[in-house]
């Protein structure tokens, strides 16, 4: 299998078009973790290619960074690009933003020691904060980038009004919004931004949450304190409307590119410009379809063949709005 790969500026290997995101491997938001798996899928995602590997502080309150740590032992550091990220603070389990270059300060030293790394290779801004400048923000992640803690550096979230200012005071690489086929708001300013600046964006919840990986129906049950219990898509009646899409879309994948509907939804990421798919992965198995993304592209005639499977079954569409946490509330 040849795996794409494309330049981020600021870095010195080649980064794999799919990154493993490893948000769920925290456990927190996604109704529990397995660590030997997880260790088992980064270090199998590492095995195949994948160099990309999307963690954050705030995924399990510590426990992704640190279980990626423990998979990045046994020699496999060499062989991976660590993006993570920061700028979220949580206190009795309630999450809230805080970019403060102080906070920012503080949370690189606990990431690299969650890591066991000296350096992180891509470290990026979780979500704005309003409460602070983001000339500060960016002024305290160029020196990190100059002391040589950080190689490179991405925001997350960010309108493209914020990433002209972020872009004023220390120099950018990626963006980090959410897309997917159903998710696709970044059409109109971030992704456009992005080419024009050369940048190039992560693109989060690439499968829509394990929507787009064609095995959740009506009927599939969440527990403990997963977030599709709450996401409006996963909700009756809409989640039939999504769940009718996908089939719809695994039918013309299988007819017309010999493919899964889960390939096609990559595939439909990495086809509009310079991304990178991030996908959620908490068990060895869940990627075992990558191969199938590989070495096939879709044309204007395949996007226009998607666009009207979508409009035809999702009535009621809606975005991923829900997941954007707090502000602070300002101290006097
Ligand atoms: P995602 O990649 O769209 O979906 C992940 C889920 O899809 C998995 O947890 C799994 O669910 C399911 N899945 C994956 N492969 C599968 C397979 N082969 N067969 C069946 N199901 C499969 O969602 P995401 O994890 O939210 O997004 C990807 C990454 O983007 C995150 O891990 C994180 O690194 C990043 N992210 C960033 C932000 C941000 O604000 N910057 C926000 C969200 C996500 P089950 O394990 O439950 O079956």
């Amino acid at each position: 299998m040849t795996i794409e790969t494309l330049a981020i500026e600021g870095l010195s290997t080649p980064v794999s078009r799919i990154g493993l995101g490893t948000w769920a491997i925290g456990g927190w938001m996604w109704g529990g973790t397995d660590e030997k798996e997880s260790i088992a899928v980064i270090r199998r995602a590492l095995d195949s290619g994948i160099n990309l590997i999307d963690t954050a502080p705030v995924y399990g309150f510590g426990a992704s960074e640190e279980i990626v740590g423990k998979a990045l032992a046994d020699g496999y550091r060499h062989k991976a690009v660590i993006a993570t990220k920061v700028a979220l603070e949580w206190r009795d389990g309630k999450v809230f933003r805080n970019s403060t270059p102080e906070r920012i300060r503080h949370e690189v030293e606990d990431t690299l020691r969650r890591l066991r790394i000296d350096y992180i290779d891509l470290y990026q801004v979780h979500w704005p904060d309003s409460l602070v400048p983001i000339e500060e923000t960016a002024a305290v992640l160029n020196d990190l980038r100059k002391e040589g803690k950080v190689l490179a550096l991405g925001v997350s979230n960010f309108s493209t009004q914020q990433m002209d200012v972020f872009r004023r005071g220390a120099p950018l690489s990626t963006a980090q919004p959410p897309y997917n086929l159903f998710e696709r708001d970044i059409d109109g300013d971030v992704l456009p931004y992005v080419k024009q600046h050369g940048l190039v964006a992560l693109a989060y919840g690439a499968l829509c949450r394990g929507l787009l990986a064609g095995r959740i129906d009506v009927n599939t049950k969440f527990g403990g304190d997963d977030l599709r219990l709450h996401d409006p898509k996963f909700l009756t009646p809409r989640r039939g409307q999504y769940v009718a899409a996908v089939k719809a879309l695994d039918v013309f994948a299988r007819e017309t590119f010999g493919k899964s509907v889960l390939a096609l939804a990559v595939r439909w990421v990495l086809d509009r410009g310079p991304t990178i798919a991030l996908w959620g992965a908490r068990r060895p198995a869940q990627l075992d379809g990558i191969e199938e993304v590989f070495g096939w592209r879709l044309d204007a005639n395949a996007f226009a063949q998607i666009d009207s499977i979508v409009d035809r079954y999702v009535k009621d569409p809606v975005g991923p709005e829900f997941m954007a946490p707090p502000q602070r509330v300002q101290v006097a």
